[in-house]
């Protein structure tokens, strides 16, 4: 047996190794940067580059690497050795604290939405003190921020760390308001991420896989999810194995793996880490879908993250779980013990209400990619609605509110009538209400609309800024109150009548609540570009600007990225669609044919029935006929796509015209791979890849 608490974290320069390596002051003055987040002094700098260095290569590291996460939502990283000429033929290995500090990578080539092309040429990163570094493959990471030399945002860690900031401030006025006196608030973030695993070899033989990441061709195979014999299912050897492996390599990361399951479609599953200051947890939630590559590789299998890599099974996603937290141990989504503390938890909760309410289009945006629009808004859920779920206590305290009724008329909220109409409740524990994109679970929200491939730094960083808003108009009404409790229950009130239309407890699957979502006015924004024409929205830009997380140049250049995004994402689909068809199945289709025309012809020849041989022929001649009418269409839409005039309409056409017509075209050749013998069709089947582990 391995010692799992002597391992953990031992690729990490962590708080026990400062503590251990740094002198006294220099381990003082960094806590303190971190916490109050001060600019660091070089030469303290210089100390702890120095002692990182040394730990780094006992650990076996030659090189250091800043590791930053550029808007491509994949991280990035460029290593330099620690040697450095010492004039006489010999190296000494050295790390300067500016070395840590400050980086210059080449950006040019990251996507900056045209900010680094109106301003500077060049990026840098600067080392974020709030997040470890460690070792991994030979190299020192340096988890860094990324920014333009005039100071924009290019990364998806900056505006994180600013919102975070923002929340905190926000939360902590607040809570002055209660007199409590906290230094720091943080949000937590647990994302229990979902993926698949398949065998290498299969994998190799599908080039659509390779190039997208999804299955762009398929018939159904026989048996999908139906039975729900998958989740939570027993684990299979070979994947128990694979999924052993891996909690090994994240624990040595200081990452708490956690739980691990098997998921609803075959071959799916999902691990979930203990949650940790969002920042953190982003930072570990990069590095865990790369360690999940990489140990599926060495097991033979191949870990997919695209939100949707099969047609007709579940996908994925990965839920965000998301909180705030005091420094003195106190969750602020956690109903409390007294009707004070209640109020103070109605408080909070009427925030993200309101703040949910009001800026659904931004939380819609902060999960629309490509790969997503397959979950919401296509057959599956959550849908591309954004509604909230509380659980039937919780609703029920809210109704009461909203109404002015005591509480004594709902049983089901245990009340104290004792001191005022705010009720005493119990954690809800009962809610399974799995098709709401956003329910509340106890202590804790669950943002269930994140793509399983997504960095959760731009939803995380959306939640905190509309949420800091509503504390901050919540602030304004509060601040000269002479009776905090009424006050503070009016205000409950209020909100829960203005918002209450984000409220829906019922079947978010249902054709009935899109309808209803409809006369609620709710956005139902279906797919990325539709998401995507809301983001600069007056209201979303003086929003981010008020509170400085974004300015408008950083908002209109990832709009760009993400449009940019999300159109080369489907013109490589559609091209790699193309090249199948042409050099894969419309050689295979044609050699079956050759086949079963040599065949009616021969059974003519000696006067024998050829009904089946030439009814399959007639089938399949009609499929491939539509195919080739399918194939030249989609080839025509991807020439026209020049045609566009703006960002806007480009991300449209590729949507309505592009898309739509692969779709068009995956139909008919689905059909086909139902008709054409297993021998002749060249790709591997559905059943093939989503069986293929036993
Ligand atoms: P389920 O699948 O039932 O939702 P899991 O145990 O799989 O539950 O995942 C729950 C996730 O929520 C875990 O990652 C857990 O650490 C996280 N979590 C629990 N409490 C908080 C909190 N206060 N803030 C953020 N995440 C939390
Ligand atoms: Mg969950």
């Amino acid at each position: 047996m391995k010692n799992i608490p002597e391992f953990f974290g031992c690729q990490v320069f962590n708080d026990k190794v400062m503590r251990d390596r740094l002198p006294s002051d220099t381990y003082k003055a960094l806590v303190e940067t971190v916490e109050a987040g001060k600019p660091l002094e070089l030469s303290v700098a210089n100390v702890v580059a120095n002692a990182m260095k040394k730990w780094a290569i006992e650990k076996g590291a030659t090189h250091y690497t800043h590791w930053f996460q550029p808007m491509t939502g994949v991280t990035a990283e460029k290593h330099d050795s620690f040697i450095n000429p010492d004039g006489k033929g010999n190296v000494i290995m050295k790390f300067s604290g500016k070395e840590l500090v400050k980086g210059e990578p080449d950006a040019s080539s990251f996507p900056s939405g045209g900010i680094r092309a109106t301003f500077e040429a060049r990026g840098y990163t600067a080392w974020d003190p709030s997040s470890y570094a460690f070792v991994k493959e030979g190299s020192l990471y340096i988890p860094t921020a990324f920014c333009s030399y005039t100071g924009e945002a290019l990364d998806k860690k900056t505006p994180l760390l600013r919102s975070m900031e923002v929340l905190e401030r926000e939360a902590i006025k607040i809570l002055k308001l209660f007199g409590k006196d906290v230094k720091r608030v943080v949000t937590t973030i647990g994302p229990e991420q979902e993926y698949f695993i398949i065998d290498k070899e299969v994998y190799l033989k599908r080039p659509d896989l390779m190039y997208t990441g999804r299955t762009l061709f398929g018939a159904k195979p026989p048996k999908g999810q139906e039975l729900e014999d998958q989740y939570f299912g027993q684990i299979k050897p070979r994947i128990a194995e694979y999924m052993a492996d891996l909690d090994e390599e994240l624990w040595k990361l200081g990452i708490s793996a956690k739980t691990k399951h098997n998921e609803v479609a075959p071959a799916q599953h999902e691990m979930a880490p203990v949650f940790s200051t969002s920042n953190v947890a982003s930072d570990h939630n990069q590095l865990t879908m790369e360690i999940m590559k990489k140990v599926a590789d060495r097991h033979g299998l191949v870990c997919l993250l695209h939100e949707k890599p099969f047609a007709g099974v579940n996908g994925s996603g990965k839920h965000d779980n998301w909180s705030l937290s005091t420094d003195t141990g106190e969750n602020l989504l956690n109903p409390g013990k007294t009707p004070f503390e209640n109020a103070q938890f109605l408080l909070f909760l009427a925030a993200v209400i309101k703040a949910v309410d009001e800026y659904q289009d931004l939380l819609r945006i902060s999960v629309a990619s490509a790969g997503n629009d397959h979950r919401l808004g296509a057959n599956e859920a959550p849908p591309a609605i954004i509604s909230m779920f509380l659980g039937e206590e919780l609703q029920e305290v809210l109704t009461a509110i909203e109404n002015g009724e005591t509480l004594e008329a709902h049983k089901k909220a245990i009340m104290d009538l004792g001191v005022s109409l705010i009720p005493k409740f119990n954690k809800d524990t009962t809610d399974r209400n799995r098709t709401s994109p956003f329910a509340f679970t106890g202590n804790k929200f669950e943002f269930r609309m994140v793509g399983s491939a997504a960095s959760v730094a731009g939803p995380n960083t959306i939640l905190n800024t509309i949420v800091a808003n509503s504390l901050s108009d919540f602030y304004e009404e509060l601040e000269s109150s002479d009776d905090l409790i009424k006050d503070v229950m009016q205000l409950v009130k209020k909100t829960v009548k203005e918002h209450k239309r984000i409220i829906f407890n019922g079947n978010g699957y249902s054709k009935e609540w899109e309808e209803e979502a409809e006369r609620r006015g709710l956005y139902n924004l279906k797919s990325t570009p539709e998401a995507l024409s809301k983001m600069l929205d007056e209201k979303n830009i003086k929003l981010f600007e008020k509170f400085g997380v974004y300015t408008k140049g950083e908002m209109e250049a990832r709009y760009e990225i993400y449009m940019e995004n999300y159109c080369t994402v489907i013109s490589i689909e559609a091209l790699t669609m193309i090249d199948l068809i042409k050099k894969q199945v419309m050689p295979a289709v044609m050699d079956y044919e050759k086949t079963l025309i040599d065949l009616i012809t021969g059974k003519q020849a000696v006067s024998v029935s050829d009904k089946m041989e030439s009814a399959l022929l007639e089938k399949i001649s009609k499929l491939a006929d539509a195919m080739y009418v399918k194939l030249e269409a989609l080839e025509d839409a991807m020439l026209l796509v020049k045609n566009c005039k703006d960002t806007q309409e480009t991300g449209m056409y590729y949507k309505d015209k592009v898309f739509l017509g692969m779709q068009e075209l995956r139909a008919v050749v689905d059909e086909l791979e139902t008709l054409v013998a297993a021998e002749y069709w060249p790709l591997p089947t559905y059943a093939q890849m989503l069986y293929s582990v036993i």
